[in-house]
């Protein structure tokens, strides 16, 4: 009888996959830096039981890491903010792919891997912000037109050795080609109002402090500035308005980049991590995103921040976001060439 009812136990455990090899943790390696995802984790924690332990360091660091652990890796999770990365660990062979209708149906259509190797849990957008008291909007339209003459020494922006340019370079690469790209790079070099340096809110502040009037920044920085315990960051926040370009009838729309959760090929917390994938999606912890770090969510039923609904509804550039790790080689060559530093 004993006998029978183990047998009849381990059946059950095979229909019902409790892998009992599964310790209570989940292991993550997170190249995002924002203080919501404590405490989506800790919700998370306190809901399941289930202890999520993070490792922070960049993209390419976690990626070789992973690559160096093989088979004994304890990573069950890579997230990023960059499909061109989860694209790029995907060509590596470091994940697999994640079966589960329930994180399907949470997140839109259109921001799906169509290679099934990454999740996305957010989107942002790499916009414009202009100066208030010294750019009109009408003045405004694409990324193309910022490398006009009549921006010289009025445009800010970052470092091209950062992720978000290089996805953009990647997107307008893709979008443009090789050609258009190297004018369009030389034109923004010829129109910087300071050599690159900073972060995304450090260019903010730059157009508060008149060092220049145009910056390109990811949107959700701009919530962050206005919702800042900082007064003077309120005041760089309020200082500019924001302008998503390529938003004409014939245009492609606004570049966007999600931030997106893989599993690794070896995940030893298979079911812990889909459940968290299947939490991070829900509009409960969606909304907690949009509401904290100002992202927009990949649930559909959850709307933006009300700071973020302000700015209006805008058309998304389609462009199959592993793209961005596609041209990623060649978008550092544009940077190079043309003297983006
Ligand atoms: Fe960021």
């Amino acid at each position: 009888m004993k006998n029978y009812l183990i047998s009849i136990l381990s059946v059950l455990c095979i229909v019902y996959s409790c892998d009992t090899n599964e310790s209570n943790e989940i292991n993550i390696y997170s190249q995002r830096h924002y203080e919501v995802d404590k405490k989506q984790y800790e919700n998370f924690e306190q809901k399941t039981g289930i202890k999520v332990n993070v490792i922070k360091a960049n993209a390419d660091e976690l990626l070789e890491r992973l690559k160096n652990e093989g088979a004994n890796s304890p990573a069950d999770l890579f997230v990023t903010v960059d499909a061109g990365k989860l694209q790029k660990g995907a060509e590596m062979g470091l994940f697999q792919k994640i079966n589960s209708d329930e994180i399907n149906n949470n997140v839109s259509k259109e921001l799906i891997d169509k290679n099934g190797y990454w999740i996305p849990i957010t989107y942002r957008a790499r916009i414009l912000v202009y100066s208030n008291d010294r750019v009109m909007a009408s003045e405004l339209s694409t990324y193309e037109d910022l490398a006009d003459e009549k921006w010289k020494g009025r445009i800010l922006v970052r470092s091209s050795s950062n992720a978000y340019n290089q996805a953009l370079m990647s997107s307008l690469y893709a979008n443009l080609g090789q050609e258009t790209v190297e004018k369009w790079s030389s034109g923004i070099v010829n129109n910087f109002a300071r050599d690159p340096k900073g972060n995304d809110r450090d260019q903010v502040k730059a157009i508060a402090a008149g060092q220049g009037d145009i910056a390109i920044v990811n949107s959700y920085y701009i919530g962050l500035l206005l919702s800042s315990e900082k007064q003077q960051e309120v005041d760089a926040g309020n200082s500019v308005s924001v302008f998503f370009p390529n938003q004409g009838e014939n245009e492609r729309g606004s570049h966007i980049n999600i931030s997106g959760f893989a599993m690794t090929k070896n995940a030893p917390n298979k079911q812990n991590s889909i459940k968290l994938l299947e939490y991070l999606t829900s509009v409960e912890a969606q909304e907690t995103y949009v509401n904290n770090s100002y992202e927009y969510p990949a649930n559909p039923l959850v709307m933006p921040s009300e700071i973020v609904q302000s700015w209006g509804e805008f058309k998304i550039d389609e462009l199959d976001l592993n793209k961005l790790g596609t041209y990623r080689n060649e978008a550092i060559k544009v940077f190079d060439k043309t003297g983006w530093k």
